[in-house]
């Protein structure tokens, strides 16, 4: 088998169409490469390591031929579509996919589990193909047979989609959801790419952003009450929220009862995260605050592995949270646990998957890795990665359904290893509903603070618009007023809403 990341691959295609996706595919195999991308309309003259891809019209047919040579090894794949086919664009761009997944995975040896589902989010493939009235039966046969897909990530694929279903049956189009941010931490682990501020270096900036992050919360309260909309669930997240004081969270939760009618809201969620950052008097805060859910991140039980990310709390500290956590009565405790960390080994994955559930929170996150630009981590030359995360994967998929844990939402990002994906687990009826919303984008999602991105959701008229917030605190201060102006997006595109139905 041949190492991943040692070659300096050229793309070459015939016409630049289908080229950010088919680029894609090569990168599930190259994972961490920039490629060298040209247009020619034959590989003749290309030393090195390629991947040719040509479709050419003949007559009626369309000639599709895909070349790849890595280190000298070639693979080759080529056939035909009718011109006339129905979704014709869709079945060459699928063909050539499929193609060069075959030639590469013969060169490599290694078969992606996800087949050539490039995208973020899986499940939307399932939710399209039955709108369009295709069987189960049918979707997994497609998603086997032309996306590739093995039947480990089709049934959980699929798991996901049935919980989505019902809990999609439920939403009313004229509820939303409040993102709070609270973009602040107390150091930096080495994986994270998140515009957070670290709390030593800008306490001075938190006062001023909790003044401002409250007076966001009234205006857009007031905006949200004016266009008859309903605040179904509410969530904190950062950086780590429990990373400023508790005054602060009472604050800012306290604006939230004051500026919306909470007595709709079916799900209060606080991201509390790092264990070193939880007191009784946050806890207390929150609670009262009215949060039912609250999210503890371990990340791994391994202290050898805490200290090499840099996440400067100990294993311990985890569990005494978790347990403090407990005996406050919140409802739902998540936990967020990572695959692939730096140092960590697949038995000691396994024992954190095992020690987990034997807590038996609410609800399991687990992530793989995914090594971000701006990380750290990005910047270490030995990450010192074990490269068994499918098999963490796979030993955590397993363990969780044996235990009653069902999948509710899904998502994939860029650079993640071994082509793995960001599971939510949960016990029956557990489910984050803010999760799937946020995930699946079909409710309203307003967010406040610095960071938030605003999702504006009309299921009607199918259609989406985003709007962002200033990305830092200090930004955010400065700039406050020409962020509120911002919110009269919200308005414009609520109104529009209505126009249509009238
Ligand atoms: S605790 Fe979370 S937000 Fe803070 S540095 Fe670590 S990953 Fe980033």
């Amino acid at each position: 088998m041949l190492l991943c990341g040692q070659t300096n691959m050229t793309l070459i295609f015939s016409s630049m169409d289908f080229k950010y996706e088919l680029e894609g595919v090569v990168k599930l195999f190259l994972p961490a490469q920039n490629f060298k991308i040209t247009v020619s309309p034959t590989e003749e003259g290309h030393e090195g390591d390629i991947c040719f891809v040509k479709r050419e019209q003949r007559g009626v047919m369309t000639y599709l031929y895909v070349l790849c040579r890595i280190n000298g090894t070639v693979a080759s794949e080529a056939g035909l579509v009718l011109n006339s086919e129905k979704d014709y664009r869709s079945a060459c761009e699928m063909t050539l996919a499929r193609y060069l997944y075959t030639c590469l995975s013969r060169i490599t040896g290694l078969t992606p589990q996800w087949g050539i589902i490039t995208g973020v989010r899986p499940v939307k493939q399932i939710n399209a193909m039955s709108a369009k009235g295709l069987s189960d039966g049918e979707i997994r046969k497609k998603l086997s047979e032309d996306f590739l897909c093995s039947t480990k990530k089709i049934n959980v694929a699929f798991a996901v989609a049935k919980v989505q279903e019902r809990i999609l049956s439920e939403l009313d189009d004229d509820s939303f959801s409040l993102y709070v941010s609270i973009p602040f931490c107390t150091s930096r682990c080495s994986y994270c790419s998140f515009v957070s501020q670290s709390v030593e270096s800008s306490l001075s900036l938190i006062p001023q952003y909790v003044t401002n992050l409250c007076a966001e919360i009234r205006h857009t309260g007031e905006l949200m009450t004016r266009l008859g909309k309903r605040l179904d669930t509410v969530y904190f997240g950062g950086g780590t929220p429990t990373a400023i004081d508790a005054c602060y969270i009472e604050a800012i939760m306290q604006t939230i009862e004051e500026s919306f009618d909470t007595s709709t809201v079916r799900e209060y969620t606080v991201e509390a995260g790092r264990a070193d950052t939880i007191t009784e008097a946050k806890l207390d805060a929150i609670k009262n605050g009215g949060a039912k859910r609250i999210s503890i991140n371990p990340q791994t039980l391994s202290d050898c592995v805490l200290r090499a990310i840099g996440r400067k709390h100990t294993v311990e500290q985890f569990y005494d949270a978790y347990e403090l956590a407990r005996s406050k009565g919140f409802e739902v405790i998540n936990t967020d646990l990572i695959a692939g960390l730096p140092t960590d080994t697949l038995e000691s994955f396994m024992q954190t998957i095992d020690g987990i559930i034997e807590l038996q929170p609410e609800n399991i996150t687990v992530h793989t890795l995914s090594i971000k630009r701006t990380s750290d981590l990005n910047q270490t030359e030995d990450k010192n990665l074990d490269m068994k995360t499918e098999q963490m994967i796979d030993y955590a998929t397993d363990r969780l359904v044996e235990n009653g844990y069902l999948p509710y939402y899904l998502y994939r990002q860029r650079n993640m290893l071994d082509n793995q994906e960001n599971i939510g687990w949960s016990k029956p009826g557990r489910e984050s509903l803010y999760n799937t919303f946020i995930m699946e984008e079909n409710q309203t999602i307003i967010a406040v603070g610095a960071g938030g991105s605003t999702k504006l959701v009309d299921r009607k008229w199918d259609r989406l618009k985003r709007i962002f917030n200033y990305k830092l605190p200090l930004e955010y201060n400065k700039h406050f007023d020409l962020m509120l102006q911002k919110k009269k997006e919200i308005e414009e595109f609520f109104t529009l809403e209505k126009a249509r139905e009238e």
